[in-house]
């Protein structure tokens, strides 16, 4: 599909959940282009990033903790559903039809937006989203922004093009707040800041807000917060929000959050920018009754988000604006692989189950979207910079399962894998590695010869294995080196038993 570039128209420590929101970037016809700027994860791996996180050991146990019982809580809720299963089918079919017509209902969509008094932008890529917000701003003379939460935006690095220019923006979701205050990007779609205590929070709060040395509480620094985004909410004329789901049949658009975050700054503005990925679209408003019955069940195990906000037309007085970015999902479109993974609504429960998320924290993928749906999104955007994403996985299925739109994540990444070794982004060991390995595999004489190897090494020189080179072994245990094959065992077992 190609995007219209064209500016138109009339017309306990309970962590601190936040909304689920929106987001992607840059296609055009190269088959990689960066997007994550690898100045904060100093172009470092997952494994490496993950292998930080877990220096403390007790901190990820309770990161492990706090997500799983949030999946837990997911579970509960779901089960409460006889028809949860059919909400699921519904909604993967739902996208489905979608993504094979998102040509017509894009087209639908944007006619209703202009019928309905909202100016319409397409942009191809981040730049031309950040400079079209940039443009709407300044043509208003505005200088501040408020800002709730869009993953888009973030990957897109919108505040920090607008500060370069002399807007400065504030994001209003309390958990990108706090990441913002710490100059650090979310870690989690659905709880951005899930990877911190709540005594940092509460140190990043005296240093920025003012509040008591050593508070800690969270109902007390929510107050805070909150006292201070009051203050922003009244003074910003600009303010941008994501969308969750945009219906092509009435030209509205949904936000939904749990801190009406988004209401505040929407309604309080002279300007309201929403930006939002071409597959956020719905074909009808009737689906809103499946999509939003999954979402805030599967991202927090809640019935619905609290605000479930709807927005038609713009107030009289105010400029209502929609942009409309591609970032990449046009090529993702036409991979028949992992097209499915456009389907996504950004619920989180991915994240909540995903093993190898909760053990190594958001921070370690290196790229906006995080956990197994970003390692899936990730290599489309840039292939070279996450080549390693698909790796970081158990590919045990949890993540599937739960899915809400039922993507077949697991089987995306192990294809992605496969890609990533064809097109030549796997480290040079690991495909010199795996050569041998299928030769071995593949050769009886080769096998046992490797087998008796393998059994003397670890009988005699074990570290040779059990080195610092040897990352596999570094948190496991050695084996005890067998005294001899299964094959030689089975055959002197038979042997045995037939001179009986
Ligand atoms: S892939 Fe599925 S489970 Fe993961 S965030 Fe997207 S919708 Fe939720």
């Amino acid at each position: 599909m190609e995007p219209r570039t064209t500016t138109t128209s009339p017309g306990r420590n309970e962590p601190i959940a936040t909304s689920p929101a929106s987001s992607e970037r840059p296609a055009a016809s190269g088959r990689t282009e960066p997007t994550t700027p690898n100045t904060f994860f100093g172009g470092k791996s997952h494994a490496e990033l993950a292998t930080e996180f877990n220096r403390d050991e007790e901190h990820v146990t309770w990161h492990d903790g706090a997500l799983w019982w949030i999946r837990q809580k997911r579970d509960k809720i779901s089960q409460q559903i006889p028809e949860w299963e059919e909400l699921r089918e519904a909604a993967s079919q739902i996208k489905t039809h979608l993504l094979s017509n998102l040509h017509d209902y894009l087209i639908e969509f944007e006619g209703n937006l202009l019928k309905n008094g909202i100016k319409v932008h397409w942009a191809s890529d981040a730049e031309e989203h950040n400079n079209i917000v940039y443009s709407i701003l300044k043509a208003k003379g505005i200088t501040q922004m408020v800002k709730s939460k869009s993953m888009l935006t973030e990957e897109c690095h919108l505040n920090e093009f607008l500060e370069e220019r002399g807007i400065s923006v504030v994001n209003s979701d309390l958990g990108e707040y706090i990441q913002q205050i710490d100059e650090e990007p979310p870690s989690h779609v659905v709880l951005p800041c899930i990877h911190k205590r709540k005594e940092e929070i509460g140190e990043l709060f005296h240093e920025h807000l003012g509040t008591e040395k050593g508070l800690s509480d969270p109902t007390l620094l929510t107050r805070a917060a909150r006292k201070h985004l009051r203050e922003v909410f009244l003074t910003r004329r600009g303010a941008l929000t994501g969308v969750n789901f945009a219906v092509a049949e009435t030209g509205e658009f949904v936000v939904c959050t749990n801190e009406g975050n988004a209401d505040m700054g929407a309604h309080l503005s002279d300007v309201h920018i929403a930006s939002m990925g071409l597959e956020k679209l719905i074909p009808r408003k009737q689906h809103l009754s499946v999509f939003l019955r999954v979402l805030a069940r599967s991202a927090i195990g809640t019935p619905i988000t609290i605000y479930s906000s709807h927005y038609r037309r713009p107030r009289p007085g105010q400029e209502m604006h929609v942009v409309l970015v591609d970032a990449g999902r046009s090529r993702q479109l036409g991979r028949v692989d992992f097209r499915d993974s456009l389907k996504c609504i950004k619920c989180g429960s991915c994240m909540n189950t995903c093993p190898v998320y909760r053990k190594g924290g958001g921070l370690s993928y290196h790229n906006t979207i995080t956990g197994p749906i970003g390692a899936i999104l990730a290599p489309n955007l840039d292939m070279k910079r996450h080549a390693d994403l698909p790796f970081a996985s158990t590919l045990c299925g949890s993540c599937s399962n739960v899915c809400p739109v039922k993507i077949n994540i697991h089987e995306q990444l192990y294809k992605w894998r496969q890609v990533i070794v064809r097109e030549g982004y796997a480290p040079k060991t690991k495909s010199a590695g795996m050569k041998a390995m299928a030769a071995t595999l593949s050769s009886p004489r080769l096998f046992k010869t490797a087998g008796r190897l393998g059994r003397w090494v670890l009988k005699y020189i074990p570290f040779a294995l059990k080195n610092g080179l040897n990352v596999w072994y570094k948190h496991r245990e050695m084996p005890k080196p067998p005294t001899r094959s299964f094959s030689e065992w089975y055959a002197r077992n038979r042997a045995n038993n037939k001179s009986k």
